[in-house]
């Protein structure tokens, strides 16, 4: 038998971000003592009103399907949290609900591009961006950055890159791997230069609400009506309310986008999860509280690890102020960034995942989606992975 993989399938890199998790839960159910700083998700367990909303409505019978672009309650309180949080006006029919963050981007990579066009993607990115982007046939082009500038493109280089094929520029503040939150003025600026173009953007603010040192979000769709009818917004429930799980996640976006996002889901996947749904509703309308709590420990373990990184020899690591990743600059090593990850999940336990992974091979992403106690033994070993390279 010929088992044809299509050239789409065929060109996509898998994910070296799930495969590290994968193997670093693999050692821990060996027993390995295992300290894992791979995770993209909080360590945190979804409130509770959270839960039991799903729960009640699970008992109710809430089981069969909805509506393909997700039950009306729910597109109403995202367009009621857009207008809450963020000053958008966005009706309940321009918000599609989809399974997950990563379901959301790539329906709007579908619906936007194609064969011939350019999709904008800074660098290091997250993983998926590239790969959904060849899925759509379309062709990934990187715009460069390094720890020097804070991995922020100016407006001069995204002007710079922007050819009459370019179909979209991919934002993704707080930042994924690096933690880098852009100012609502840098935000704009990126804007600025889409509007004059023409350029879409897709704005993942998922981690809109993880933020430390005073840092601001600030949502490029705000800045004026011609900024909000170019910009799609992504966004979803994994990370604030820790539903990594329960695969819910949005787009909000100008009306023919939404139409085509809602044909292409009512094709594909159809409605996320009836009673998730519901969990995502309680999600929004309910309280708040768990991330003030979430965010003060996230910041404590944030600045402990920053701190420790730049102790290390042959490490040196940039501020981060938003997400709950660093992403440590190990050129002073000498290795590069699989390497460096392989020989440290070997001698010292520790999973971490390699930059090479976001088009960065000089770094390394750090998760501090973890306990303190894991934050202090895997650093203490890091350190002693760093000392026998360097000595
Ligand atoms: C986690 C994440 C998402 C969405 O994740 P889902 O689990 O699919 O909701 C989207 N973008 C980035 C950058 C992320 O890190």
């Amino acid at each position: 038998m010929n088992y044809r993989i299509s050239q789409r399938a065929a060109s996509l890199t898998p994910s070296l971000t799930l495969e590290i998790d994968a193997k670093a839960k693999r050692m821990k159910a060996e027993g390995q003592d295992l300290v894992g700083f791979g995770a993209g998700e909080p360590d945190f367990d979804t409130p509770q009103h959270i839960k039991d909303a799903a729960a009640a409505a699970l008992a109710a019978g809430f089981t069969k399907y909805t509506p393909a672009a997700g039950i009306p309650e729910l597109r109403k309180a995202i367009a009621e949290k857009h207008r809450r949080e963020n000053g958008l006006e966005y009706e309940p029919e321009q918000i599609i609900v989809s399974c997950g963050g990563k379901h959301a981007c790539y329906n709007v990579i579908l619906a936007t591009c194609q064969e011939g066009d350019e999709v904008l993607i800074p660098s290091p990115y997250w993983v998926s961006y590239p790969e959904m982007v060849k899925l759509a046939g379309a062709t990934p082009v990187f715009l460069p950055t390094t720890d020097r500038t804070e991995f922020k493109v100016t407006p001069e280089q995204l002007r710079a890159a922007i050819t009459p094929r370019t179909r979209l520029f991919i934002l993704n503040s707080p930042s994924n791997p690096t933690g880098t939150v852009y100012t609502p003025e840098e935000v704009r600026a990126l804007g600025d230069v889409c509007v004059e173009k023409g350029v879409l953007i897709m704005s993942d603010e998922i981690y809109e609400h993880l933020l430390y040192d005073g840092a601001v979000h600030r949502s490029v769709a705000s800045f004026s009506r011609a900024h909000y009818e170019h910009t799609i917004i992504v966004h979803g429930f994994a990370k604030a309310w820790s539903m990594t799980g329960w695969r819910l996640g949005w787009t909000a976006a100008p009306e023919p986008i939404a139409r085509a996002i809602d044909a292409i889901q009512s094709h594909s996947t159809s409605n996320p999860t009836s009673f998730a749904q519901k969990g995502g509703v309680a999600a929004l309308t309910g309280p708040m509280e768990h991330l003030k709590t979430w965010l003060a420990e996230f910041d404590r373990r944030r600045r402990y690890a920053w701190e420790r990184l730049n102790r290390i020899p042959g490490l040196s690591c940039v501020n981060a102020r938003g997400a709950f990743y660093l992403f440590p600059n190990i050129s002073g090593t000498g290795l590069k960034s699989v390497e460096f990850c392989k020989r440290l999940l070997e001698t010292e336990k520790v999973a971490a995942v390699p930059g090479v992974a976001f088009g960065a091979d000089d770094y390394i992403r750090i998760s501090y989606a973890t306990s303190m106690a894991n934050l202090e033994k895997g650093l203490d070993r890091i350190e002693r992975f760093c000392r026998s390279l360097v000595g």
